[in-house]
């Protein structure tokens, strides 16, 4: 702030005040009065500066032609520029390319038709510092009207951490997105193979008797020289060959679904078992069932296939989950030990209502479920997953009430050795 004083020997004293391109003339009708007004407006002068010093947002003034007339202090951190540097020069100095050269048009459009594009509404552009990084910020722009002159104050904010944020929680959801795709895959394929082994298991026997029964029915016709028309013998041939052909399409389709893809590599049984988690609650609304994750600091990293232990987790989970809807205090434990033989246990742990009686009696019985759109394979699937991993799902009533399934997997290296994933 400048002070030019322009003293006659009697009163009035006019004095021109001249500050960051405005001007203000002060009539006073003796020193005293003078002395005060201008220590007031000194005084007002100081706290406004103070209050701008403390504002987070950078602060920009420029008049109708887009010159900057007035530039904080965190202006001046935020685009790197020293004091004095940017007043007086248009603020596109402060604007990437193709901003830069657009605003002009933009400032003009405003002048003539009023439109307001930015005015009053705030919005997301982006800025340049002095060293040519260009970043995001929020800008919020206000008009204000001196005397006839007219200027604008700008808000800005340097926003790349929360813009940073959002790509981190975009990426992070395609990536569960993904994820969860693979699992439903996975699911799918295991599924198929359950199948594929319940059909074989099932269709054996009678396809067996078949064959069988058209063999004793060829032995039954020779021995009492019964006469048979060619057509009835070769009929009996094709019905015997389809026998053992249909045989053979359900071990073919039990071999391709079990195939194993060779999935087993070392894991960080926390990520793992956090990721399943967040996987089972997809889709499950706010059910307000509390779902509490606790795993060992020093769990040992496990030599598993990721996708699905996952599976097995994410059946286990959504069965508790699902077993919760309606229980008041809700509340699901997933924890994760080291077991005295080094590898480490896995419990899922829910304060439901139990197992159901008939369900508990045929406990990992394939097709059995109490859900009107269940398919009863998830706990078969779940076992035999945790078995082909060296260890066993195994089924106990919760402490104080609802169930608890526990399962363990091979630690990547025992005897306390650090595992290097
Ligand atoms: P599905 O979920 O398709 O019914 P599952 O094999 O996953 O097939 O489960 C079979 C049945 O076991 C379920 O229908 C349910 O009755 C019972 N069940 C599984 N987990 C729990 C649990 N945590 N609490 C109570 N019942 C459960």
């Amino acid at each position: 702030m400048e002070f030019l004083e322009f003293m006659g020997q009697a009163a009035p004293y006019i004095v021109a005040v001249i500050g960051a391109g405005t001007a203000l003339a002060v009539v006073a009708t003796s020193r005293s009065t003078l002395r005060r007004t201008l220590e007031a407006f000194h005084d007002r002068e100081e706290r406004l500066r103070s209050v701008l010093a403390t504002v987070p947002d950078a602060i920009i003034t420029v008049d109708d032609r887009g010159v900057v007339t007035a530039f904080s202090p965190v202006a001046e951190r935020l685009f790197g520029y020293g004091p004095g540097e940017v007043i007086g020069n248009n603020i596109e100095m402060l604007m990437p390319q193709p901003y830069k050269e657009e605003h002009g048009g933009y400032v003009d459009r405003y002048n003539t038709t009023g439109e307001r594009r930015i005015i009053g509404i705030g919005r997301e552009v982006q800025g340049m510092k002095k060293d040519g990084t260009v970043f995001p910020m929020e800008l919020a722009v206000d008009e204000i009207k001196l005397g006839d002159k007219k200027f604008f104050n700008g808000f800005a904010r340097d926003i790349t951490d929360r813009k940073h944020a959002e790509k981190e929680a975009r990426e992070q959801s395609r990536r569960l997105a993904e994820l969860r795709n693979e699992l439903f895959h996975v699911s799918r394929l295991s599924e198929l193979s359950q199948m594929g082994s319940v059909l074989a298991h099932e269709l054996n026997q009678p396809l067996t008797a078949i064959t069988n029964y058209v063999q004793a029915s060829r032995r039954i016709m020779e021995r009492e020289s019964i006469e048979v028309p060619d057509r009835v013998n070769e009929s009996l041939d094709k019905a015997s060959a389809q026998a053992v052909r249909a045989g053979e399409i359900i071990r073919r389709l039990r071999n391709f679904a079990d195939k194993d893809e060779g999935g087993i590599s070392p894991e960080d049984v926390g990520a793992v078992v956090r990721e399943a988690a967040e996987l089972g609650q997809i889709g499950q609304g706010s059910t307000g069932v509390k779902v509490d994750i606790q795993v060992e600091p020093n769990a040992p990293s496990v030599l598993i296939d990721r996708i699905q232990i996952q599976q097995v987790l994410v059946n286990l989970l959504r069965n508790a989950l699902e077993a919760l809807a309606k229980q008041k205090k809700a509340r699901v434990q997933i924890a994760v030990t080291t077991q005295d033989d080094g590898d480490v246990g896995v419990a899922v742990i829910d304060n439901g209502p139990g197992l159901p009686e008939n369900v508990a009696a045929n406990l990992f019985k394939p097709f059995l479920t109490t859900k009107s759109d269940g398919m009863g394979i998830g706990l078969s699937i779940s076992r035999s997953i945790v078995l082909d991993h060296g260890g066993d799902l195994e089924c106990e009533p919760s402490d104080g009430g609802g169930t608890t399934f526990r399962f363990s997997l091979p630690a990547a290296k025992k005897d306390g050795a650090k595992n290097d994933i």
